[in-house]
């Protein structure tokens, strides 16, 4: 501490100093505290306490910091006050702070009978005289500056217990007002204040000497207190926002999706990671912070980053579209690298953003080939909306329909559709609503010039993410050429089934001939050989008018003659017939009497010749067939069951296609031309019934149709 000069002292000193510090009024049992601001304005009321008491004959214990004693010393001297006489006369007695405090000090706190033994013995010495005692302790303000508040307060309760069960003296406590800046420290003050039977203010309140002077000074020191108040509640509420707002930052920066990385510009080391970086990198934050970019893997090597670095540097911003990362678990991925050149606190930052982009390009990769292979596409491929817009169209379409993806796209499907097909395009979109797709739907389209196209349609909905039907994608078949050569071919069927026909009847009619001859002479050998003949002439017959029936069913030319009979009597006459062809089945019937139905006699006879004997021609290892004739409802309900090969689930639906055949190589082939099934079944439709098989390989299968009944 430095004391300036001794007549600044004694102005200063007569100016300020607090009255009652004066020694007369320094009452024995008086433990009071002085605060101040400056160092000169305690010792000027230290040195008028202890020269005061010195005057009045009392005893003066200094228990002060070194500096704070020889300010005080000094102070004294300058008064006039000889000290060398007083402390020979054991009047003035002046201890070290720190020295004294460790005597009793334990853990950090005062030990009270310690404090008792080394405080109360000096004060019992000095009391002996009977004169009073005046104490000045600066120990307490020495543990509140060091931080020890607990202790201070600690202390001084014991100075007031000490103040209670010996001597009276009086205690002079002083502690810097600048101990106690800082909102925090109001309870403290307090508690300190209350110990204390007096509390002086500091030189800025005491040096005060005139009562309105004072009240003008406590009501702008309330005026500022409350400004103080109010800046403090305004700067409080500042800090929560920006304590808000950082935590809002600090959450998106956690959370967020893209990796960011915080890098120091100077020394290129990475200052912060979000989670989302470290997993993309794949190691720890903490093996993260020990890096410096370029060892990341988002750059090659240390001089690509560098001169990166310089370019961010001259532009502030830098982004790459796509940047390979080879991460540290040996993934590879593809990412879009965005990095910024910022000012936070005075220091330039740089924050760099990382997109991990590998599956956003490989469904661009995925879409672009699915493009490709669209626009590649022999087959017409076009995608419309549930209300019917146009909105994508490929080039075979172009080519199927005759109008250009620009000219389509937009436009309402209606434009490739024949007006009297309208309802059927409605049908259609409503099973797509269903998410129903549509296989090979037969149809005919409308081209740009007006010609008609025959197509076969696969139409499947389209869905958004949520699975809501929102369109549907069309491949259309141009299948003209193929229609035209099924055409080509009914036609040669046909014709060639027409001019088979009679050589047959001719050879027909030679062997009636021939038969009546025969018999004549009783050629029995001759006879033989014609029924074999005509048989084999029967099959050559019945295969031939399958086939006309064939080509006529396909031109809709197929004639019935419709009346109402008894099918349970049909049935007898075909059972009883076939029962003749065969020598390995026995043909057993079980039936309904009067079951009457309407229509074709013949055709319905022709159904049950052939169910008959595929039952036989496919069981070849049996030797039954079961039919049942019966009334199921409204139905007359015919089934014939066999117990042979049957047939597997894939093939129970193209059996009664045209010309076809199960073939399983391992399977022995049977002759025929697959087309008495297709016949049958559409008999069956044009007498508004239903046929059906079940079966099952290797265990047998029942063919059963049903037609409505005729009630008289
Ligand atoms: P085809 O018998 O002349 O080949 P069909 O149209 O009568 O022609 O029958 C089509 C196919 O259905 C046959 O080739 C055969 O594979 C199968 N099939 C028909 N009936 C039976 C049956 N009862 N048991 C097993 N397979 C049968």
């Amino acid at each position: 501490m430095t004391i300036t000069s001794k007549k600044t002292h004694t102005n200063f000193q007569r100016q300020k100093l607090a009255p009652h510090l004066n020694g007369s009024e320094v009452r024995a049992s008086e433990h009071f505290v002085q605060f101040y601001e400056k160092d000169i304005f305690l010792l000027d009321s230290l040195s008028a306490f202890v020269s005061t008491g010195l005057a009045a004959g009392d005893v003066c214990i200094v228990i002060a910091t070194k500096a704070h004693r020889e300010g005080l010393e000094e102070l004294l001297k300058a008064r006039g006050v000889d000290l060398a006489a007083a402390h020979t006369r054991g009047e003035y007695l002046s201890l070290d702070a720190a020295e004294t405090l460790s005597k009793f000090m334990v853990d950090g706190l005062p030990e009270p009978e310690r404090f008792a033994e080394v405080v109360g013995s000096v004060l019992m010495r000095a009391a002996k005289s009977r004169h009073h005692v005046r104490i000045f302790g600066d120990m307490v303000a020495l543990l509140w500056t060091e931080g020890n508040q607990a202790a201070a307060i600690y202390l001084e309760e014991l100075w007031n217990d000490l103040h209670h069960k010996t001597y009276p003296f009086s205690l002079f406590c002083a502690y810097s007002m600048h101990s106690f800046d800082g909102e925090a420290h109001e309870v403290p003050f307090t508690e300190i204040c209350k110990q204390h039977s007096q509390v002086i203010p500091d030189e800025s309140y005491t040096a005060l000497t005139s009562l309105d002077e004072r009240l003008r000074t406590i009501t702008l020191l309330q005026q500022k207190a409350n400004s103080l108040e109010a800046e403090v509640a305004e700067r409080k509420r500042a800090e929560e926002r920006l304590r808000i707002s950082e935590n809002r930052y600090r959450r998106l920066f956690e959370e967020s999706k893209d990796g960011i990385l915080m890098v120091d510009p100077r020394t290129g080391k990475i200052t912060d990671a979000n989670p989302a970086m470290t997993e993309l990198l794949g190691c720890t934050h903490e093996q993260l912070l020990a890096q410096e970019l370029w060892q990341t893997g988002l750059f090659q090597d240390r001089e690509a980053t560098l001169e990166a670095l310089r370019e961010l540097q001259e532009k502030q911003y830098l982004r790459y579209a796509t940047l390979p990362l080879h991460t540290k678990d040996g993934r590879c991925r593809e990412v879009e690298f965005v990095s910024t050149l910022y000012q936070v606190d005075g220091y330039t930052v740089i924050q760099c953003n990382i997109h991990d982009i590998t599956e956003r390009r490989q469904a661009e990769e995925e879409h672009s080939r699915l493009a490709a292979l669209v626009e590649s596409s022999n087959d017409g491929i076009v995608g419309k909306t549930l209300d019917g817009i146009i909105t994508s169209w490929n080039q075979a379409a172009e080519r199927l329909f005759g109008y250009s993806a620009s000219e389509a796209v937009g436009k309402p499907i209606t434009i490739i559709i024949p007006p009297t097909l309208y309802q059927e395009e409605e049908d259609i979109i409503g099973k797509l609503r269903q998410g129903i797709r549509i296989q090979h739907y037969e149809t005919v389209r409308l081209r740009k010039d007006g010609t008609l196209i025959e197509v076969s349609l696969s139409i499947s909905p389209l869905k958004d993410s949520m699975g809501k039907v929102i369109g549907a994608a069309k491949i259309a078949r141009d299948i003209s050429e193929r229609k035209e050569l099924d055409r080509r071919k009914d036609e040669f069927i046909s014709m060639a089934s027409h001019e088979l026909k009679t050589p047959i009847t001719a050879l027909k009619g030679f062997t009636q001939l021939l038969h009546r001859r025969f018999k004549s002479r009783g050629d029995e050998e001759s006879l033989h050989f014609l029924a074999r003949i005509d048989t084999q002439l029967n099959k050559l017959t019945k295969l031939i008018s399958d086939l006309l029936d064939i080509s006529k069913m396909q031109v809709g030319k197929l004639e019935y003659c419709m009346e109402v009979f008894d099918l349970d009597v049909l049935a007898q006459e075909i059972v009883e017939s076939v029962q003749g062809t065969t020598q390995t089945h026995r043909l057993l019937l079980e039936k309904t009497a009067g079951i009457r139905i309407l229509g074709d006699r013949d055709r319905i006879g022709q159904v049950l010749i052939n169910l008959l004997t595929n039952a036989i021609k496919y069981s070849p290892d049996a030797d039954r067939v079961i039919m049942q004739v019966a009334i199921d409802g409204e139905n007359a309900l015919v089934s014939v069951q066999d117990f042979g090969i049957g047939i597997a689930k894939a093939y129970q639906e193209k059996i009664f296609e045209r010309f076809y055949q199960v073939s399983e190589s391992e399977e022995k082939t049977y002759p025929g031309l697959g087309i008495g099934l297709y016949i049958v079944r559409q008999i069956i439709k044009r007498h508004q019934g239903h046929l059906w098989v079940q079966s099952r390989k290797g265990g047998g299968s029942i063919f059963s149709f049903s037609v409505p009944l005729v009630h008289e």
